[in-house]
């Protein structure tokens, strides 16, 4: 029996994607070459990849060094964060994915594809930060810049450098949690049951 929140989200992902599993990236041949090409290809900007980021790959989610640490919320809003990735890759396959997802790193910059992805995913932890800490978490100025920054500096390659599309991305999806909030439908589900209805 699960008894923490983010140990019942893994159970809930499992039964959505029986082969979903969780591995550490250290110790792993082709991560320490991951790790080795992003701080490469980003001249050292992106040097964080083995301590500090969740990175999904088929269906396997990678965690850094910092994972046994990380708090049962934190874990929670990361694999909301992850899920989406997961149903991506569901989506897209696993050409698509990387096609979309790694294709324009050269020339870095400007890869909308990975921005999208992405941005699709970080929605997510906007929605999951809302429900686990509250509205005013989700509205809080530091994770905004934190969030800004992930698209606009090397940490996945400067990939949408626009600080201001970032920050209307981010107000856009606000407004839509709150609305939901006060509805209790959410913009995906109403979505959802409009196609239901004309299959
Ligand atoms: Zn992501």
């Amino acid at each position: 029996m699960p008894c923490s929140r983010s140990e019942a989200l893994v159970e809930e992902i499992l039964r959505e994607f029986p082969s979903f599993r969780i591995a550490p990236k250290e110790g792993r041949a082709l991560q320490r070459a991951i790790d080795l090409t992003l701080k490469v290809v980003t001249l050292g900007a992106q040097h964080e990849y083995l301590t500090r980021y969740h990175t999904v790959l088929g269906f396997t989610l990678y965690v850094p060094t910092r994972w046994p640490t990380t708090s049962d919320a934190a874990r929670y809003v990361l694999l909301r964060h992850e899920r989406v990735h997961l149903r991506q890759r569901r989506r897209y396959g696993a050409v698509g994915m990387a096609l979309l997802y790694l294709l324009p790193i050269f020339p870095i910059g400007l890869a909308i594809g990975r921005a999208r992805l992405e941005w699709e995913a970080y929605r997510e932890t906007l929605r999951a930060t809302a429900e686990v800490h509250g509205l005013a978490a989700a509205r809080d100025p530091q994770l905004h810049d934190y969030l800004v920054a992930q698209f606009t500096s090397g940490a996945y390659g400067w990939m949408w450098p626009f600080p201001a599309t970032i920050r209307r991305w981010i107000e856009e999806a606000l407004a839509e949690i709150e609305r939901t909030n006060r509805t209790g439908v959410s913009a995906e589900a109403e979505y959802a049951a409009r196609s239901r209805e004309v299959e």
